[in-house]
């Protein structure tokens, strides 16, 4: 019956993370995975979610029935303050939206509505980008194609390319955007050039679709939203996906929400019930736990601003890290030029290195890279990063 099925080869960087475990060395740093390990190289409970935990314990729901489709509705008004910020009375009254399944929920459920209703638009994401955008829209039948982002050469942002070829494309196409931390470069766009893309996206009537996985660890909660707000200034319709998996260490629980800004309160209305129906056939109804804890740290001063300390920290850490690591190649390689790294911004960064560096890295000194080239900038920290600095420098 199933001997037609073929093999799945797994995803390579949980098979590099599953090498990386098996790998006796002492001294091996891990650069791979998206996770944020803190300087104990671990990925942290925050407080104010495990307070958040103790709450939920102590006040199950009323009742063990399922969620709306389109989840807890408190969360929901909770969690599009944080998405949308002081730009929120922009969108509101236009504004469809659900909980997901974590930032790939949000992507699937997305993607789907699309396809159902954009049969002909493909979907156009920057070159690299994360590799399960692909695979995740494919997934949905939509044709995927991508725009320039990354420059080799100049290892900056190819900014010129990225506006000519979004120029190009027709009306309805699907542009998938990082509106901060990008994932993976750590390359993003300045305020200025996001309005340019905003203005493009209006005048060829394009359909922007955010993906923000990492808000608040670029620049700050309301920083990293710029572009968002750009877009809801411009009255042009998008969607947007939103994930706490990191930005609360909540990656089990599976935690997000969708947002589709609509062009009037009608249309909201209509599409907040196909995506009901599009939840509906896909897995029913969400689970509750997750957004019960960021539903009740958000209806908390308190504990919002706990949380708030907390991820200040995350980010400041990595900014850190990175800023360190900079400075140590800059003092065993002066004749190699990094500052591209302390441009980038967010958990991760595009070293550049070639496969054959990145073998070297892993075989020679322990230090383990995705394929890319992608540095996980969380997994630095102060007793691993000499050992990961002179091994940059000796590769080089
Ligand atoms: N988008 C991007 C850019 C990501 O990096 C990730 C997580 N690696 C996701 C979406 C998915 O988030 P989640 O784990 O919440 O599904």
């Amino acid at each position: 019956m199933f001997e037609h099925v073929d093999a799945y080869a797994g995803d390579p960087i949980f098979s590099l993370v599953e090498q990386f475990m098996k790998d006796p060395r002492e001294d091996k740093v891990n650069l791979t995975i998206g996770f944020y390990f803190d300087e104990d190289g671990k990925v942290p409970n925050f407080s104010s979610v495990d307070k958040a935990k103790v709450w939920a314990a102590d006040n199950p729901p009323a009742s063990p029935v399922y969620l709306p489709m389109d989840g807890l509705p408190d969360y929901r008004v909770a969690v599009k303050s944080l998405a949308f910020g002081d730009a929120l009375p922009l969108v509101d009254s236009r504004l469809a939206s659900t909980q997901s399944l974590g930032g790939s929920g949000a992507l699937k459920v997305g993607a789907d509505l699309l396809k159902r209703y954009f049969p002909d638009s493909e979907l156009w994401v920057s070159d690299p980008t994360w590799e399960n955008h692909h695979s995740i829209f494919k997934g949905a039948g939509v044709k995927v194609n991508t725009y320039r982002y990354y420059n080799p050469q100049t290892k900056m942002l190819d900014f010129s390319g990225m506006l000519e070829d979004l120029n190009q494309l027709p009306e309805k196409a699907i542009v998938l955007l990082h509106p901060c931390c990008h994932n993976p470069t750590g390359i993003d766009l300045t305020n200025e050039q996001w309005q340019q893309v905003v203005d493009v996206i209006k005048q060829r009537n394009l359909l922007a679709f955010f993906d923000m996985a990492y808000q608040g660890f670029g620049f700050g909660l309301n920083e990293d939203t710029q572009a968002i707000k750009l877009m809801a200034e411009s009255g042009q319709p998008f969607l947007l996906a939103q994930s706490f998996s990191k930005i609360f260490s909540l990656y089990s629980e599976r935690v997000g929400a969708l947002y589709v800004v609509c062009e009037s309160p009608e249309t909201a209305d209509t599409i907040q019930g196909q995506l009901k129906f599009t939840v509906r056939t896909n897995y029913s109804t969400p689970p509750s736990f997750g957004a019960r804890l960021v539903n009740h740290v958000l209806a908390s001063d308190a504990l919002t601003d706990e949380w708030k300390t907390e991820l200040e920290a995350m980010r400041e850490r990595m900014h850190t890290m990175r800023q360190q690591l900079v400075a140590k190649l800059g003092e065993l390689r002066p004749d190699v030029d990094f500052s591209y790294l302390a441009a980038q911004v967010g958990m991760f960064s595009y070293t550049g290195f070639s496969p054959e560096q990145i073998r070297r890295l892993k075989d020679e000194f322990g230090v383990y890279l995705i394929a890319s080239g992608r540095m996980c900038v969380a997994g630095l920290n102060t007793r691993n990063l000499d050992a990961t600095a002179k091994a940059f420098a000796a590769v080089c």
